[in-house]
């Protein structure tokens, strides 16, 4: 019996692969091609035009970085929307904060959540049983150019790259548009690519830039994600004025009492601490 490689190119001549036990679904969808896998290391894992996504093994660094940071900086998040995010990962973190009041979740494939569904239920268990999440069908971009203004404290774009449906949520008008969509005190995260090989570097610096044009604070901030292009992941932080480190609350933040595998307060200050290149990276025109 041959065996069956999932390999994902990180760069030209640099890939990973996962030896995997079983095919376990694949379907072409208007939107992007989705694949569910079986494996020994990394469990389930699941792909959207051959790039990971998740993986039952890794998924807990990933959601939990995008919702404690900005829930440590400003405890007082109610309105959170995320765009994307179909697997249904940062929806579960974020209503681990029962302080959260209101989740609206903008999927652009409603397929990806409905195989989640079926192929991640400890994933996607929120999308099931939150009432505080109202699931939205449809295009981020759309959705956030016609959300009333300061509508929400919190936006988490839970992207995929940027090419296919998640290009747009890549460009300044995008994040003009959830800078009016959020208050005074309004924090955007977002998929912020990998500064290692530089066909990520290169977007992530893109990203960054747009980024830094709209918010008067805009940074990013790095975790180790084992399955993702090199290891080494950033999401980007902006917000109109509340600082990720001096702001941070961690008193506030403990008293959720949230029993994390990852993300700690020093986890939190180390997380934007980045090395030289990085910064680097981020100041290159
Ligand atoms: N954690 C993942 C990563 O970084 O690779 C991202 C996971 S999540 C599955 C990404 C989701 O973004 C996909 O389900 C995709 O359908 C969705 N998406 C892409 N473009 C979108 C758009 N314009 N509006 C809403 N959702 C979008």
């Amino acid at each position: 019996m041959l065996d069956l490689w999932f390999s994902e190119f990180h760069a030209p001549d640099a890939k990973l692969s996962i030896l995997v036990k079983e095919q376990l679904y694949s379907e072409q969808t208007p939107f992007q091609k989705i694949d569910f896998f079986d494996s020994e290391t990394f469990g389930k894992f699941f792909t959207l035009d051959g790039l990971i996504m998740i993986t039952e093994k890794d998924e807990f660094i990933y959601h939990e970085m995008i919702s404690n940071v900005p829930m440590a900086v400003n405890p007082d998040i109610k309105k959170v929307l995320i765009i994307g995010g179909g697997d249904g990962g940062t929806a579960r973190e974020v209503c681990r904060f029962k302080t959260v009041e209101q989740v609206d979740m903008v999927e652009i494939d409603e397929r990806v959540v409905r195989l989640c569904q079926k192929y991640f239920p400890q994933t996607a268990c929120a999308l099931d049983n939150d009432p505080r999440i109202n699931l939205i069908f449809g295009d981020g971009l759309k959705f956030v150019q016609d959300a009333p203004e300061g509508a929400y404290d919190l936006i988490l774009v839970d992207s995929t790259d940027p090419l296919g449906p998640g290009e747009g949520l890549f460009t300044t008008e995008f994040y003009r548009n959830c800078y009016r969509a959020l208050n005074d005190k309004g924090i955007l995260i977002n998929q912020h690519e990998s500064p290692y090989y530089k066909e990520y570097a290169y977007e992530m610096r893109r990203a960054h830039k747009k980024l830094a044009s709209v918010f008067s604070i805009a940074t990013v901030y790095q975790f180790y994600m084992p399955t993702y292009s090199s290891g080494h992941w950033l999401f980007g932080f902006a917000s109109k004025g509340l600082d990720p480190v001096k702001d941070a609350d961690f008193k506030r933040w403990s008293e959720f009492g949230l029993q994390n595998r990852y993300y700690n307060p020093g986890v939190h200050l180390g997380a934007f601490a980045l090395p030289n290149y990085v910064q680097e990276e981020l100041q290159k025109e």
